[in-house]
Protein backbone atom coordinates (compact mmCIF):
# COMPACT_ATOMS: atom_id res chain seq x y z
CA UNK A 1 0.00 0.00 0.00
CA UNK A 2 2.52 2.59 1.35
CA UNK A 3 4.98 1.75 -2.13
CA UNK A 4 1.74 2.56 -4.23
CA UNK A 5 1.17 5.42 -2.63
CA UNK A 6 5.10 7.50 -3.00
CA UNK A 7 4.79 6.41 -6.97
CA UNK A 8 1.53 8.21 -6.64
CA UNK A 9 3.75 10.89 -5.05
CA UNK A 10 6.54 10.96 -6.57
CA UNK A 11 4.96 11.30 -10.46
CA UNK A 12 2.38 14.09 -8.84
CA UNK A 13 5.95 15.90 -7.81
CA UNK A 14 7.89 15.01 -11.04
CA UNK A 15 4.98 16.83 -12.95
CA UNK A 16 4.75 19.92 -10.75
CA UNK A 17 8.49 19.92 -10.81
CA UNK A 18 8.11 20.14 -15.15
CA UNK A 19 5.44 22.62 -14.98
CA UNK A 20 7.39 25.24 -12.29
CA UNK A 21 10.88 24.39 -14.83
CA UNK A 22 8.94 25.48 -17.25
CA UNK A 23 8.56 29.30 -15.99
CA UNK A 24 11.70 30.05 -15.40
CA UNK A 25 15.23 27.31 -14.13
CA UNK A 26 15.63 29.19 -11.10
CA UNK A 27 12.09 28.53 -10.17
CA UNK A 28 12.47 24.87 -9.46
CA UNK A 29 13.31 24.16 -5.82
CA UNK A 30 10.52 27.17 -5.31
CA UNK A 31 6.86 26.09 -3.66
CA UNK A 32 4.54 27.76 -5.95
CA UNK A 33 3.77 30.98 -3.06
CA UNK A 34 7.43 31.86 -3.60
CA UNK A 35 8.72 33.95 -6.23
CA UNK A 36 12.05 34.80 -4.48
CA UNK A 37 14.16 32.64 -2.75
CA UNK A 38 13.80 34.05 1.20
CA UNK A 39 15.14 32.74 4.72
CA UNK A 40 13.60 32.33 7.36
CA UNK A 41 16.34 33.80 10.89
CA UNK A 42 16.12 35.70 13.74
CA UNK A 43 15.29 39.43 12.55
CA UNK A 44 14.52 42.93 13.85
CA UNK A 45 11.80 41.51 16.15
CA UNK A 46 12.04 37.89 16.45
CA UNK A 47 12.11 35.70 13.26
CA UNK A 48 12.38 37.77 10.17
CA UNK A 49 12.11 36.97 6.57
CA UNK A 50 15.43 37.83 4.60
CA UNK A 51 16.14 37.93 0.71
CA UNK A 52 17.84 34.73 -0.66
CA UNK A 53 18.89 36.78 -3.71
CA UNK A 54 18.80 39.75 -5.02
CA UNK A 55 15.21 41.88 -5.39
CA UNK A 56 14.54 44.42 -7.90
CA UNK A 57 12.09 46.68 -6.95
CA UNK A 58 8.42 46.02 -8.25
CA UNK A 59 8.86 42.14 -8.31
CA UNK A 60 6.71 40.12 -6.28
CA UNK A 61 8.64 38.24 -3.76
CA UNK A 62 6.41 35.65 -1.78
CA UNK A 63 2.52 35.37 -1.17
CA UNK A 64 0.76 35.40 1.72
CA UNK A 65 -1.62 32.57 2.49
CA UNK A 66 -3.57 31.11 5.03
CA UNK A 67 -6.74 29.65 5.96
CA UNK A 68 -9.91 31.80 4.65
CA UNK A 69 -11.79 33.18 7.65
CA UNK A 70 -15.15 35.44 7.26
CA UNK A 71 -15.05 38.49 9.38
CA UNK A 72 -17.13 37.58 12.23
CA UNK A 73 -14.85 34.21 12.71
CA UNK A 74 -11.91 37.18 12.69
CA UNK A 75 -13.03 39.53 14.63
CA UNK A 76 -13.16 36.05 17.44
CA UNK A 77 -9.82 35.43 16.96
CA UNK A 78 -8.27 38.60 19.06
CA UNK A 79 -5.14 37.22 20.35
CA UNK A 80 -4.17 36.24 16.19
CA UNK A 81 -1.59 38.40 15.33
CA UNK A 82 -1.82 36.86 11.45
CA UNK A 83 -4.96 38.07 10.47
CA UNK A 84 -5.23 39.78 6.83
CA UNK A 85 -8.41 41.34 5.98
CA UNK A 86 -8.83 40.89 1.95
CA UNK A 87 -12.28 42.64 1.88
CA UNK A 88 -15.41 43.53 4.07
CA UNK A 89 -16.54 39.63 4.41
CA UNK A 90 -13.45 37.70 4.11
CA UNK A 91 -9.84 37.41 6.13
CA UNK A 92 -6.97 35.72 5.64
CA UNK A 93 -5.63 33.37 9.21
CA UNK A 94 -2.02 33.32 8.25
CA UNK A 95 -0.66 32.05 11.43
CA UNK A 96 0.31 28.80 9.79
CA UNK A 97 3.58 27.93 9.83
CA UNK A 98 3.64 26.88 6.34
CA UNK A 99 2.48 30.69 5.68
CA UNK A 100 6.18 31.85 5.39
CA UNK A 101 5.34 35.59 4.57
CA UNK A 102 4.02 35.66 8.11
CA UNK A 103 8.03 35.96 9.15
CA UNK A 104 7.98 39.45 7.25
CA UNK A 105 8.88 42.02 10.10
CA UNK A 106 7.18 45.09 10.33
CA UNK A 107 8.98 48.84 9.25
CA UNK A 108 8.36 52.35 9.19
CA UNK A 109 7.56 53.69 5.90
CA UNK A 110 10.61 55.29 5.69
CA UNK A 111 12.91 51.85 6.26
CA UNK A 112 10.11 49.19 4.54
CA UNK A 113 11.50 47.70 1.76
CA UNK A 114 8.33 45.92 0.41
CA UNK A 115 4.19 46.11 0.58
CA UNK A 116 1.47 43.73 0.79
CA UNK A 117 -0.58 44.04 -1.63
CA UNK A 118 -3.71 42.23 -2.51
CA UNK A 119 -4.82 41.59 -5.79
CA UNK A 120 -8.04 39.66 -6.27
CA UNK A 121 -8.51 38.44 -2.61
CA UNK A 122 -4.51 37.17 -2.57
CA UNK A 123 -2.25 38.77 -0.98
CA UNK A 124 1.90 38.87 -2.02
CA UNK A 125 4.57 40.99 -0.89
CA UNK A 126 5.94 42.93 -3.26
CA UNK A 127 9.43 44.93 -3.47
CA UNK A 128 9.06 49.04 -3.49
CA UNK A 129 13.30 49.16 -3.42
CA UNK A 130 15.41 47.16 -4.73
CA UNK A 131 16.49 44.50 -1.83
CA UNK A 132 19.81 42.71 -1.64
CA UNK A 133 20.86 38.97 -1.07
CA UNK A 134 20.56 39.03 2.95
CA UNK A 135 18.65 42.07 3.30
CA UNK A 136 15.56 41.48 5.71
CA UNK A 137 12.33 42.20 4.21
CA UNK A 138 10.00 44.23 6.01
CA UNK A 139 6.86 46.55 5.05
CA UNK A 140 4.25 48.84 7.01
CA UNK A 141 2.02 47.12 8.80
CA UNK A 142 -0.64 50.33 9.10
CA UNK A 143 -2.06 51.93 11.28
CA UNK A 144 -4.03 50.10 13.33
CA UNK A 145 -1.68 47.28 13.77
CA UNK A 146 0.98 49.22 15.06
CA UNK A 147 -1.27 50.89 17.54
CA UNK A 148 -2.40 48.00 18.65
CA UNK A 149 0.47 45.57 18.94
CA UNK A 150 3.88 47.36 18.26
CA UNK A 151 3.51 51.07 19.93
CA UNK A 152 2.86 49.52 23.53
CA UNK A 153 6.11 47.71 23.27
CA UNK A 154 8.29 50.45 20.69
CA UNK A 155 8.80 49.98 17.09
CA UNK A 156 12.00 48.20 16.55
CA UNK A 157 12.95 49.28 12.73
CA UNK A 158 15.74 51.45 11.45
CA UNK A 159 13.30 54.41 10.43
CA UNK A 160 14.73 57.77 12.36
CA UNK A 161 11.23 58.39 12.73
CA UNK A 162 9.20 56.25 13.10
CA UNK A 163 5.23 56.63 12.10
CA UNK A 164 2.02 57.08 13.68
CA UNK A 165 3.34 59.28 16.33
CA UNK A 166 5.71 60.18 18.69
CA UNK A 167 4.09 58.36 21.23
CA UNK A 168 6.22 55.07 21.33
ZN1 LIG B 1 9.48 52.11 13.17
Amino acid sequence: MFKKQSKVLKQGSKTLAKKIGKLSPNKKQLPDHHFKIVKVKRGLEGMGLFAGEDIKKGEMIIEYIGNIITTKEANELKENQYLFEINTRRTIDGSPKWNIARYCNHACEEEANAESDIKKGRVFVIAVKDIKEGDEIVYDYGEEFVKEHIAPHGCRCRAVKHNYGESY
